[in-house]
């Protein structure tokens, strides 16, 4: 395994070297979005310098510069999830949108004595949608719990799961906890029952890179402004077969093959789901961002982030009346946390002013708080262009708020 070479890292991402209200930046919301190295800053300016044209549509030069480069770009998607069929990797806004494509496909699917399950460790974007489904269907709505350590409670899944369940939708790693999931196992159990499973990949495919075939997921959705790509742009994996059965979300241009009043007829995948004008720009530089994740390698960002993790939980567990929240074993490198007495809001303030960017809040996961009993946590959230150097810094800063507000 290559290993990482962090000072050369850290150069290819330009926000790094600035300073924040007077000090050096540390960047730890990367839970929230990723910060964007060069390559990726360039790729956009070169997109509107060079070739901006629409897509699909003209035949002049620069449309199909631009369509070559969209396709070039959902193909190395395509081979970055090893999904079978490039028609199979849909452009979405991200991840939201990709959830919502399916859950509402699901309603020309589902009736009242149907069972949608999701877990007690999602994401807003990832209840939601599944409750609006069944509104809609008045399919019914169960939910995998979660114990102390973070984890699903894996009997509870075993006891709710029956051929009743026609979907089930969790996340490969949580946004609030960092609690990597046993999504192979939930995805053999639930096919054996007949029912799909989309997996929310929104905080994994920062850290690693997921199989989709190996997986055996039928759909698999992610942001591009995690992994280093821009905002407004995601992709859906979808299996071909679900893919065809599912009804179009958007109606618009781009996603026809013929159009009268009297009746008008769908495209091919993908564009059956790609209904007008995409983030062109978009969709193009998070196939960059894409090969610059696996130029750096998937098993040494893997590595390097494992270390970060354990160092900084040691070093934070230091502080006395530190709470860690879901520190079951498997883990990705985010550290959620509150001091005893502290609301996490202040201590985010705090080490905002010493240039330190932290998450604080619900996260998008009320149900998770709820279930601590809390108003929300201080998340640390480590990408592979962080250092210990950093967590060092991050640690003083929470002693010194500690101080400030006891
Ligand atoms: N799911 C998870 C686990 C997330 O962390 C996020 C983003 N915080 C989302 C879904 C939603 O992603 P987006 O806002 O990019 O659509």
């Amino acid at each position: 395994m290559k290993k990482l070479d962090i000072q050369a890292v850290r150069a290819d991402f330009p926000i790094l070297s600035q300073t924040v209200n007077g000090k050096p930046l540390v960047y730890f919301d990367n839970g929230a979005t990723a910060q964007k190295p060069k390559v990726v800053i360039d790729a956009i300016t070169k997109y509107y310098e060079e070739i901006n044209a629409n897509i699909h549509r003209g035949v002049h030069t620069l449309s199909q510069l631009a369509t070559d480069a969209y396709e070039v770009s959902r193909n190395t998607i395509q081979k970055h999830l090893n999904a079978e069929h490039n028609h199979e990797i849909i452009f979405t806004s991200g991840t939201t949108h990709g959830i919502n494509l399916v859950a509402n496909g699901f309603a020309s699917l589902l009736n009242e004595d149907d069972v949608v399950m999701v877990s007690a460790i999602e994401h807003h974007s990832n209840i939601v949608p599944w409750q609006m489904l069944c509104e809609r269907t008045g399919a019914s709505l169960a939910v995998i719990p979660m114990n102390e350590n973070g984890e699903l409670v894996m009997a509870e899944f075993d006891r709710l799961l029956n051929d009743k369940v026609k979907i089930i939708a969790v996340n490969h790693i949580s946004n609030a906890l960092g609690t990597i999931n046993p999504i192979e196992t939930i995805i053999e159990k639930a096919h054996r029952v007949g029912a799909a499973v989309l997996i929310d990949g929104a905080q994994a495919t920062p850290h690693l890179r997921p199989d989709v075939q190996k997986l055996d997921c039928d759909f698999y959705v992610f942001s591009g402004h995690k992994v280093c790509g821009p905002t407004g742009v995601g992709i859906l994996y979808g299996k071909e077969s679900w893919l065809n059965q599912l009804p179009p979300y958007q109606g618009g241009g781009e996603m026809i093959k013929e159009v009268t009043f009297e009746k008008t007829t769908y495209a091919e995948l993908p564009h059956k789901f790609e209904a007008g004008t995409p983030n062109i720009a978009g969709g193009i530089v998070l196939g960059t961002a894409i090969d610059y994740l696996n130029t750096i390698g998937f098993d040494a960002i893997e590595a390097y982030e494992q270390e970060l993790l354990a160092y900084g939980t040691e070093k934070l567990l230091e502080i006395e009346g530190v709470k860690i929240y879901g520190s079951g074993a498997h883990k990705a490198s985010l550290i959620s946390f509150n001091i005893e007495g502290i609301h996490p809001y202040d201590i985010g303030t705090i080490v905002d002013k010493l240039g330190i960017a932290v998450r604080t809040g619900h996260h998008c996961a009320q149900p998770i708080m709820s279930f601590f009993d809390i108003p929300g946590t201080v998340r640390a959230s480590f990408a592979f262009y962080n250092t210990k150097e950093e967590i060092d810094i991050f640690v003083e800063a929470v002693k010194k708020a500690k101080q400030m507000l006891s």
